[in-house]
């Protein structure tokens, strides 16, 4: 009973640390801001949904 998962953890959870990217909306080019651990994100003037692989194919 010492919960060690949790006390294993504070180095790991300082490298995932998640950050924001820009990227530019494919559809009318606005700026977005997505988040490294996020899977997707709306544009907020179109709202074409972009997702958080796609920023490494530009
Ligand atoms: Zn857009």
């Amino acid at each position: 009973m010492k919960g060690r998962d949790f006390n294993d953890r504070p180095a790991c959870s300082y490298k995932t640390m998640p950050f924001p990217t820009e990227v530019t909306c494919p559809q009318c080019g606005a700026e977005i801001e997505i988040w490294s651990d996020e899977e997707e994100t709306h544009c907020r003037l179109c709202g074409y949904v972009v997702f958080n692989h796609e920023r490494y194919i530009n």
